[in-house]
């Protein structure tokens, strides 16, 4: 059949569908088919299958297991359900509070239907470079809670990551959850995402967070989006703002750091060198803004 692939009206090719209610169901049914591939809110899947750049035999929806989905504050930990809900996590009030930073990386997905289907385990699983969710959480520096058959197995969220499309799970893993430490007293985050329309995906992003103790910065994480192969953690970047007073002259040298430190490419939403300059001033812009917000949290 010729496929057109810009008409999202075409059927995808066959496939069994299966609704399992467990979690060990779930890993069961991956262990058991090859080609499969986990459903969650389809999104992202559902348009590449109609386009035939992914043609599973077996589709696993998780959306009947009822542990996967929810968010928990657990002492100084909050727990986020691989299959919650953009919007769900976007109007939680626990989010919202205790990790801003979060809410507006989710707050810029997309649109109302897309969050209201979308999840935050897909958005990371799918593994693009550009995913907004993600991004907050490296900043954050989530770890990400994987399962599969008699395995359980924590990672860090910026160790995910293998490439466009492709993240270290095995075909019979899923991810159950992601964990994040709240941050402490004087802390801040920015995200700030360029993109063509407010309905496309980032041409380019920024996720920093920081926490400030008399007035030096004492943890920072910074993360782009749409810069490279996979979301990118600057571990240079981190260490040069890490330990020091924040002046005019560190957030600019800081700011190139991150531009050097990127490997973009040009498409369609932008060329390579675009992004190389708007690293700099997107970098500048967001450290000095977590770096106020932290600042007026720790008073
Ligand atoms: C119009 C439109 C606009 C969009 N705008 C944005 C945007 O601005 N920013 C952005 O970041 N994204 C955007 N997206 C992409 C998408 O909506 C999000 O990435 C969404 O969070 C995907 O979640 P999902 O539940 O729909 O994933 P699905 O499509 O169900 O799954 C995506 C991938 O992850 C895998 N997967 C899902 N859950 C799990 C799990 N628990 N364990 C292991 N693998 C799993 C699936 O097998 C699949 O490969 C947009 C999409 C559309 C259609």
């Amino acid at each position: 059949v010729s496929i057109n692939k810009f008409n999202t009206h075409i059927i995808p090719t066959r496939f069994e569908y299966h609704t399992p209610t467990t979690i060990t169901d779930a890993v069961e049914l991956l262990k058991k088919y090859e080609n499969n591939k986990i459903l969650a809110g389809g999104t992202d899947l559902i348009p590449k299958m109609k386009q035939r750049l992914l043609e599973p035999r077996h589709l696993i929806n998780l959306k009947k297991i009822p542990e996967l989905r929810g968010i928990e504050e657990k002492g100084d930990k909050i727990h986020i359900g691989a299959l919650t809900k953009l919007r769900e996590i976007e109007r939680s009030k626990i989010i919202q509070k205790k990790l801003p930073l979060l809410h507006d990386c989710i707050r810029s997905i997309g649109s109302v239907q897309i969050r209201n289907m979308g999840t935050i385990g897909g958005n990371v699983c799918n593994a693009s470079p550009a995913a907004d969710g993600a991004l907050g959480l490296i900043a954050l520096d989530a770890i990400t809670h994987i399962v599969g058959l008699n395995l359980e197995k924590e990672v860090k969220i910026d160790k995910l990551f293998m490439g466009p499309g492709h993240t270290i799970l095995s075909p019979s893993e899923l991810v159950s959850n992601f964990t994040v430490r709240i941050p402490e007293e004087g802390s801040g985050g920015c995200f700030i995402s360029v993109g063509r329309t407010s309905l496309d995906i980032s041409t380019i992003s920024i996720a920093v967070q920081m926490t400030v103790k008399r007035s030096r910065i004492q943890v920072c994480r910074v993360a782009l989006g749409s810069v490279a192969p996979t979301p990118l953690r600057l571990p240079d970047v981190e260490e040069h703002l890490t330990d020091r007073k924040v002046t005019n002259v560190l957030i600019e040298t800081a700011a190139e750091m991150a531009s050097d430190g990127i490997k973009p490419i040009t498409d369609i939403r932008g060329t390579a060198e675009y992004r190389k300059q708007a690293a700099i001033g997107m970098a500048k812009e967001a450290i000095t803004t977590a770096w106020e917000k932290a600042k007026e949290a720790e008073r």
